[in-house]
């Protein structure tokens, strides 16, 4: 494309909220057959609400609420607030630590705690009971979060994260144009099934930890360029490693610094304008 060419491209997009940093960038968007999709915050949207505690709710909010209070996931600020809502008041820890992809350990009232995915728990007994709970709340697009005090998961919790609303319409858009959408998410496979199904999306990568994203995308790119969408922190390498690095503008600073196009409106639909502004300044000059 010529200069001019590039500019009103890059112009176009941006009074529709898509930023793109380089021509390149803008280039290469044409040629991408997959899009993947990172799903908190950028699927969803990244504002998570506890719906359900399964167990004894003050004893687990107290036990959660102690081992959250010092963590800054989202999913810890879900429940911190719903502790707030209860007005449950809970003991400090101790020896905090924070386990990246999986959740947090620490010492709550003399007994090891910990609070996070069922990878994190594994070693703590849990009754069929709660299982069966488990995945009836997973089946149901919620993000369980086990409880666990001194060798038992003593309770559930329950967070809900919904599809942001133009989320089904971005990838049914994406798929009419011949695109594979796929969804790569740290969390468990059923929630991320249910959540997909919701969305449309073909195909869903779940259990995948922070430092794995990356090399997902390098094998999805086996099968030709590769657009990656994502919001966090632990989205930057797949950022950059991604043909076309798309990031939330609602995002951290390092996936808005990785990525070189920024929807600026977090709108999916976003994506969909990106392509079709590349397909149409660069078919225009041949
Ligand atoms: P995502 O890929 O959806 O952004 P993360 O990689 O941050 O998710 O976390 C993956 C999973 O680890 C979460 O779904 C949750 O089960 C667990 N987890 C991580 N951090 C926490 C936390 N602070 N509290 C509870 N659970 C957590
Ligand atoms: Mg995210």
């Amino acid at each position: 494309a010529t200069p001019t060419a590039l500019m009103v491209g890059t112009g176009r997009s941006a009074k529709m909220g898509v930023l793109i940093k380089n021509g390149q960038a803008l280039e290469e968007v044409n040629m991408v057959k997959t899009v993947v999709f990172d799903k908190t915050g950028t699927i969803t949207a990244g504002k998570p609400v506890v719906t359900d505690v399964i167990g004894d709710q003050t004893k687990v909010l107290q036990v959660a609420a102690s081992l959250e209070e010092s963590s800054e996931h989202p999913l810890a600020n879900a429940v911190m607030a719903k502790v707030s809502d209860a007005k449950v008041a809970y003991p400090k820890a101790r020896d905090f630590k924070n386990i990246e992809g999986k959740g947090v350990k620490a010492v709550v009232n003399g007994e090891k705690a910990s609070i996070g995915s069922d990878k994190l728990l594994e070693d703590y007994q849990i009754s069929n009971q709660m299982k069966t709970k488990m995945a009836q709340l997973q089946n149901d697009a919620k993000t369980v979060v086990l409880v666990g005090l001194s060798g038992k998961i003593i309770g559930l919790v329950a967070i809900q994260d919904t599809p942001k609303k133009t989320a089904a319409k971005a990838i049914a858009e994406l798929r009419s144009r011949g695109l594979k959408t796929v969804m790569l998410t740290g969390d468990n496979q059923r929630v991320a099934q249910a959540i997909g199904k919701q969305v449309g999306i073909d195909q869903v990568i779940a259990g995948v930890l922070p430092n794995e994203k990356a090399d997902h995308v390098k094998a999805l790119q086996q099968s030709g360029k590769v657009a990656f969408v994502g919001d966090g922190i632990n989205d930057a390498p797949a950022l950059t490693v991604a043909d076309v690095g798309i990031a939330m503008g609602s995002g951290t600073d390092i996936a808005i610094e990785s990525g070189e196009i920024i929807l600026i409106q977090n709108d999916l639909l976003g994506v969909v304008r990106a392509l079709d502004i590349s397909k149409k300044t660069f078919n225009r000059i041949k």
